[in-house]
């Protein structure tokens, strides 16, 4: 026999941290029963309509046939085995895809347990590198304003400093370099003054940089913000110019969210790093992966130390990387582009009317990504509640408001998403003033 909902939510608020709360006035939480297709049904039997993946993961929808039978699969075969002088084929199987699907020169994979691992293994990628070719004195980032990459030190430590919600730690943590925010906007017209800042930083500082770490094209929890392709194309020809790696944290951007499969692509370049994350399960289960080209390890395997030095102890975890398998093949044999520009028509028109009401500010859409950008930040118990009343799950931060739907969210469920968010939206009290 199971405990009952309110035994649950009781204990929850006695001893469960959450992500960002407090115990103290501690917000609701809502138990969830279940999850199917795009929606979850909670404990006292309401059904949700999810605008989240869960942060960015649900890419093909909860209770997957597909996946169930993945993971049910490797269950029976083995759930975990270490990965220290031993391999598998969900996680060589899940390389060699990840090889082939992500820009050329990159062919080696680190698998790790989640998004902030697999950017601090990237960060420790590349100042191992500069120390292979005698220049250690090359340990420092090139960060951007408004970009985010995760909660451990080393990730908070390239996170805006601002919105980045780390601003408490800076002193514990190393300090980087930051250019301004990249302009936003995909589709603007270029000028060059909108590298000037991140131009000059590389000048002055070449000599101390391993690498410039950014989100390609979208800037996810720091801002949710599109910038241009060409901005991203000229970091790389810096980054060549001065000496630097790029870094791409494609941890939220990746698997096709932006309308290309990996948001490097908008501009044609490759990094010499890619971090993957979120998605990459299909949401089932924790696991990340960085990728890197040949002159990274080459010069990681042939420095001082020899040896690349990470090793988490769920490293390449079959479970997942057998669930991470069936979810990029399920991706990949599927018209997944025109699915991703249909649910990215329907969210431009259901949030086209947000743009009329006087506290909203902006309203963008770019792929399986729609964001309102409000004047003032929600009132965040009583926008829950509204949303909730409208059948919706949606979980805004500070001023922003924004889905970015399952793939497979049918265009029914779309309009009850929008159609919830346009209503609820236009309702000042929920704002604050
Ligand atoms: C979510 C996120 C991370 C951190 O991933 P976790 O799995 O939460 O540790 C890093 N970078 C980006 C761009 C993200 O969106």
């Amino acid at each position: 026999m199971s405990i009952s909902e309110k035994e649950i939510i009781n204990i929850d608020q006695t001893h469960v941290w959450h992500p960002y709360a407090s115990f103290i006035d501690a917000p609701p939480v809502y138990p969830v029963e279940s999850a199917q297709g795009c929606t979850l049904t909670l404990t006292d039997g309401r059904q949700l309509l999810d605008g989240m993946s869960s942060w960015w993961c649900t890419i093909h929808g909860y209770n997957h046939e597909v996946l169930n039978q993945a993971a049910k699969a490797q269950l029976d075969k083995m759930s975990h085995v270490m990965f220290g002088g031993l391999t598998h084929q969900p996680a060589a199987e899940l390389a060699q895809l990840l090889v082939d699907i992500t820009p050329k020169s990159l062919n080696k994979v680190f698998f790790s347990d989640s998004g902030s691992v697999a950017v601090e293994v990237a960060m420790k990628m590349a100042i191992q590198f500069w120390h292979s070719q005698g220049k250690p004195q090359k340990n420092k980032m090139l960060c951007l304003r408004n970009g985010y990459h995760g909660d451990t030190f080393g990730a908070m430590s390239v996170c805006d400093p601002v919105t980045g919600m780390h601003h408490l730690f800076n002193d514990n943590l190393i300090q980087h370099f930051f250019a301004d925010a990249p302009v936003s906007g995909y589709n603007i017209e270029w000028d060059d003054r909108y590298i000037a800042n991140f131009k000059s930083l590389m000048e002055d500082n070449h000599q101390q940089l391993a690498a410039v770490i950014l989100e390609p094209i979208v800037q996810g929890a720091g801002g949710m913000r599109f910038y241009p392709p060409e901005y991203l194309r000229q970091v790389r020809q810096l980054c060549d110019q001065h000496g630097v790696l790029l870094i791409a944290d494609e941890i939220a951007t990746g698997f096709g969210r932006t309308g290309k499969l990996f948001a490097c692509e908008h501009a044609d370049i490759e990094p010499d790093i890619l971090c993957l994350g979120k998605a990459l399960t299909g949401g089932y289960m924790t696991m990340a992966a960085t990728l890197c080209n040949d002159r990274i390890s080459d010069g990681i395997c042939r420095g001082e130390a020899g040896v690349f030095m990470h090793g988490p102890t769920f490293m390449g975890n079959p479970l997942a990387a057998a669930t991470a398998l069936a979810s990029t093949r399920l991706l990949l044999s599927q018209d997944w582009q025109a699915n991703i520009q249909r649910i990215e028509s329907q969210l431009e028109r259901g949030l086209a009317p947000c743009k009329d009401y006087p506290h909203v500010e902006d309203v963008r859409v770019m792929g399986a990504i729609g964001v309102v950008e409000m004047k003032a930040p929600v009132v965040m118990a009583e926008i829950q509640k509204a949303f909730m009343e409208e059948g919706v799950w949606i979980r805004p931060f500070g001023k922003l408001v924004y889905v970015m739907p399952p793939y497979v969210m049918t265009p029914d469920e779309l309009d009850t998403l929008t159609s919830a968010m346009s209503r609820v939206l236009s309702r000042p009290e929920l704002f604050q003033s």
